[in-house]
């Protein structure tokens, strides 16, 4: 039972207790009352009766003095002694006139006391006429003291029963007061009982009170702490969602790793980082990425200097003296209070590992959920980057394609322009061509191709640009350098593939020659096409000259000049 409902109850209880002990004296009392009033009537009466007897002694007394002095004024008492009892017999016969007993004990004094009263008239008159001895030998007789004996036993029997009475009474009194008493002090006792009781109840009640207030205001605080709990994951879930949604929109590495940066720094506020991808050889991850002013650990390490990596699996560190610190933090200010390596996972294959630093720790879950948005971010980044790549490469070369040279040239000569650096643009045509189709196969044109291509790249810069034009013309571009430098390029690419023995199925497919154009930039043309078509018309006179040779643009003639042969 909760202690406000036993408080409720107590308060019930001791209001009918103090009800009972509030009636209790009154029922008590009226009771006493009775018995008094009954009591007091009985010592009435026998006061009444004891009054009867001094009068008739009175009387007796009176008689015996006119006796003895013949003196009249000796019968006043005498005279007086009998209207007194009288008065007293007749308050009497009133008094017990329901009393069956009494009444008939009284009915037999009444004649006795006439009796009496004629016994004494007659003593009284003898004495008058005849004398004190006459008087003398009748009173000798004895019959006056038998009827005064007679009178006494009588009231004497009255008394008795009067006094018995009294006595039952009396103790019905005392033992009234007892019950009383014994009311008194039990019903105090439960009182003061129940008072101890409701006092302990109010105090539980009072104390239940202030449990529950307390709980309440721990549900609240649990309730508050839970909102700003909810408030904090879901602003996480929305950055995490930003983060995806804006990777995905990117198409640059550099650019990707600004944003992961950006939404690190607001996921982490308290932490530092950094982010360490696979590099394409990938025998050693290298750190593309480190915020909250984390720039002391290594630029690079090996897979096997982490243990996320090694394991697969997230390695927290809280306690550097405890647990396993990872090389690739030796040295760190802030590892060896505590850190979290995440590994970055796409399809099974590790992309790299997420590194937080500093205190507080990190929620780990929370760290893997970004680690899996970055990890997935980079991989799709990297699959777009790898399309990219392979739709800008020529599949049967290896070469660039056309689109990727329209891109790259564009841009090389808005940095040329920039940097006021030459620029050399050459395209070259394989001659006759279609003679190695014709009489070999289309597939021995494919191997004559490829085979270009491969002293293209033999003969090019790595800062050069060589690309299949489409069919069996090439793109080089060559960026910063000098028009002799361009042309003698040209040349020993030209001499090399005259130089070529290619052989398909054992059978030699004789002597293979390229014909070049070279246009230059700035002098014939600022924009890729106008160079293009420069070096197009270069080629074309390169052929109309007999093929085999390079042929240079004449931007004032609008045609070319020949360069070699
Ligand atoms: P010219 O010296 O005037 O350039 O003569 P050519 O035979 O080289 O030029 P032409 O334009 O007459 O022929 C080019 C041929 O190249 C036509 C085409 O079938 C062939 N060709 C284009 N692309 C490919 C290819 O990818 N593989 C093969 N095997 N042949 C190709
Ligand atoms: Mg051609
Ligand atoms: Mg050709």
């Amino acid at each position: 039972m909760r202690a406000s409902k036993r408080l409720k109850t107590g308060f019930v209880l001791v209001i009918v207790l103090l009800s009972v002990n509030l009636l209790a004296p009154f029922f008590t009392t009226r009771e006493v009352a009775l018995l008094l009033g009954e009591y007091e009537e009985q010592e009435r009466l026998h006061s009444n009766l004891q009054q009867l007897l001094s009068a008739l002694k009175d009387g007796e007394t009176g008689q015996r003095g006119f006796i003895i002095t013949g003196r009249e004024d000796f019968l006043t008492p005498l005279y007086q002694g009998y209207g007194e009892v009288d008065k007293t017999l007749k308050v009497l016969k009133q008094d017990l006139r329901h009393d069956a007993a009494l009444s008939a004990v009284l009915q037999r004094l009444e004649p006795r006391i006439d009796e009496q009263r004629t016994y004494f008239s007659t003593v009284i008159q003898l004495r008058r006429d005849q004398g004190l001895q006459a008087a003398s030998d009748l009173i000798s007789q004895g019959h006056g003291k038998q009827l005064m004996d007679h009178v006494r036993s009588l009231a004497g029997e009255v008394l008795v029963v009067l006094e018995q009475r009294m006595l039952v009474l009396e103790q019905k009194l005392r033992a009234h007061e007892r019950l009383r008493m014994v009311l008194l002090v039990s019903m105090t006792v439960v009182d003061l009982i129940m008072i101890g009781l409701l006092f302990y109840f109010t105090f539980q009640a009072l104390h239940e009170g202030r449990q529950v207030q307390r709980n309440l205001q721990g549900l609240s605080d649990q309730l508050s702490s839970g909102m700003q709990r909810v408030e904090l994951r879901n602003r996480e879930i929305s950055l995490l969602n930003r983060l995806g949604r804006a990777m995905h929109l990117s198409n640059q590495f550099d650019e990707c790793y600004q944003i992961i940066d950006c939404f690190a720094a607001q996921l982490f506020p308290l932490n530092s980082g950094c982010l360490y991808l696979y590099h394409p050889s990938r025998d050693v991850l290298e750190r593309v990425l480190g915020w909250g002013g984390n720039q002391e650990e290594h630029e690079m390490f090996e897979p096997q200097a982490c243990w996320a990596i090694r394991r697969g699996q997230s390695h927290e560190v809280k306690d550097a003296s405890k647990d396993l610190l990872c090389p690739h933090l030796h040295g760190s200010a802030q590892a060896p209070q505590g850190y979290l390596c995440v590994p970055l996972m796409a399809q099974g294959e590790p992309l790299g590992v997420l590194t937080l630093l500093g205190q507080p720790m990190v929620d780990q879950d929370l760290a893997e959920t970004f680690a899996e948005q970055v990890a997935l971010g980079i991989s799709n980044l990297s699959l777009r980057d790898s399309l990219r790549q392979q739709s800008l490469v020529d599949a049967l070369t290896g070469l660039h394609n056309r689109r990727f040279l329209d891109e790259t040239l564009r841009r090389e000569l808005l940095r040329a322009s920039r940097k006021q650096l030459p620029v050399a643009v050459v395209l070259l045509d394989v001659d006759h061509f279609k003679r190695f189709n014709d009489t070999f196969g289309h597939e021995a044109g494919d191997l004559v191709l490829r085979h270009l291509a491969i002293e293209m790249k033999r003969n090019v810069r790595t800062s050069d640009l060589a690309c299949r034009y489409g069919g069996e013309e090439f793109a080089l571009v060559l960026p910063e350098i000098s028009r002799e430098d361009a042309i003698e390029r040209c040349e020993t690419l030209r001499l090399s593939v005259t130089r070529l023995q290619i052989r398909y199925g054992g059978q030699p497919l004789g002597p293979v020659s390229i014909s070049l154009g070279l246009a230059w930039f700035p002098a014939d043309g600022e924009q890729a096409d106008v160079l293009l078509h420069a070096a197009d018309t270069a080629l074309y006179q390169a052929k109309h000259a007999g093929r085999n040779r390079l042929c240079i643009y004449r931007s004032e003639a609008g045609d070319a000049t020949l360069a070699s042969s």
